[in-house]
């Protein structure tokens, strides 16, 4: 088995070593080292990336007992190789592992739930927990969580003798095979695990719950610290800035001005139903009695609108009336009528004025693409009997 350098030195990231073996597979070469500072994908986090003499290393995993490094190319491996970490993409993973710690310490201590599942992908964490919690009580935990980070404790990670061990209370994620490898956040937590943190708690930089969802008997939160926290701010910080400009209001403000827009909006939609349903009863005055179909154009009516048209027209005729009004791609269409079967005509409809129509025997709708002048002749002349 390699030398894990990554536990002695978490922040090393260029080192020397000597390939053990390269054997090519389906995926890449697969490279054993005598010695590494990459870490393995394990307990729900993803194998470093970087570069082994300069070969591009896209994952490393434990294979057979081994960690092997997968690597796309396998050039100018000498005796002693230079291999560097991609530590931009490391350095993040131990913000949010080391922050997974803190907060799952505090859950622990105040409630006495377990950290079921961890899974740490490029832009946030998910931790599962064997227990409900409030949002009040999340909102409680970030901010203790936050409190450490900001108190800038010192993280050491170390082999406890036995009977050290023996004496420690400390968390674990199921059973532990060999020796004993404890990460102890000063003052806070102490925890079983193998994997890289950070020296330091102010390293976090920052810890956010960013959501929750209850997931089997407990809850699943998701939580964005250091790197990812600040993106996330970034990337929100932009989108207040843009509909700060939208609503011409301040950042602090947005909800009153997003609430006061809504509400002028229901009052505009108000307006304009009243609006649509007096030009209704205008139209509806204005046309006599016929025993012709009636065709009538409603620009801006949406179908509701269409059907109440129809509704009020359809006394005026004998036979059936059409609403219709132009969209990007067609006119929306309602026809009613007293005398004909219009579920039995809709596919003829939807051929003949090349769209899709429905309904019930007396009232259809849809979409046709046939000209204006085509659908207003269609049915003005009964071309539908034919
Ligand atoms: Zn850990």
């Amino acid at each position: 088995m390699s030398i894990k350098l990554y536990d002695q030195d978490s922040f090393l990231s260029e080192f020397q070593a000597s390939v053990v073996s390269c054997t090519k597979t389906e995926k890449g070469y697969e490279i054993v080292l005598d010695q590494t500072a990459f870490f393995p994908e394990s307990g729900g986090q993803y194998g470093d990336r970087g570069t082994i003499a300069e070969n591009e290393v896209v994952d490393t995993y434990y294979k057979n007992g081994e960690i092997v490094h997968l690597c796309l190319s396998a050039d100018n491996l000498t005796d002693s190789v230079t291999c560097k970490l991609d530590f931009d993409d490391r350095f993040k993973k131990m913000q949010n592992h080391t922050a997974e710690h803190i907060v799952s310490s505090f859950i622990n201590k105040k409630y006495g739930f377990i950290n079921v599942g961890f899974h740490l992908s490029k832009d946030f964490v998910t931790c599962d927990f064997n227990g409900m919690l409030t949002k009040e009580q999340l909102s409680e935990i970030e901010l203790l969580a936050n409190k450490v980070v900001f108190l800038n404790v010192p993280v050491r990670a170390y082999y406890p003798d036995e009977e050290t061990l023996n004496s420690l209370v400390y968390r674990s994620k199921g059973e532990l095979e060999g020796k004993v490898r404890i990460v102890e956040i000063e003052g806070v937590d102490y925890c079983a695990c193998c994997a890289p943190h950070v020296k330091q708690t102010g390293q976090i930089g920052i810890i956010k719950i960013v959501g929750s969802i209850k997931y089997k008997s407990g809850i699943r939160i998701t939580m964005k610290s250091g790197a990812y926290a600040l993106d996330d701010y970034r990337l929100r910080f932009e989108q207040d800035e843009l509909l700060s400009n939208i609503l011409s209001a301040p950042q602090n403000d947005l909800i009153p001005a997003l609430k006061e827009k809504l509400s002028s909006l229901d009052q505009k939609e108000a307006e304009i139903s009243k609006l649509k349903n007096e030009m209704i009863d205008i139209v509806s005055d204005k046309t006599s009695n016929t025993e012709n179909n009636i065709c009538i154009d409603m620009p801006l009516f949406k179908m509701d609108d269409l059907r109440k048209m129809c509704n009020s027209l359809i006394e005026k005729t004998n036979e059936l009336c059409v609403a219709i009004s132009e969209t990007e791609d067609g006119y929306l269409f309602v026809c009613e009528s007293k005398t004909i079967n219009l579920r039995d005509l809709s596919k003829k409809i939807s051929i003949e004025l090349d769209g899709k129509c429905g309904g019930s025997e007396t009232m259809i709708s849809g979409k046709l693409k046939a000209s204006k002048e085509k659908i207003a002749e269609y049915f003005e002349k009964g071309m539908f009997h034919d």
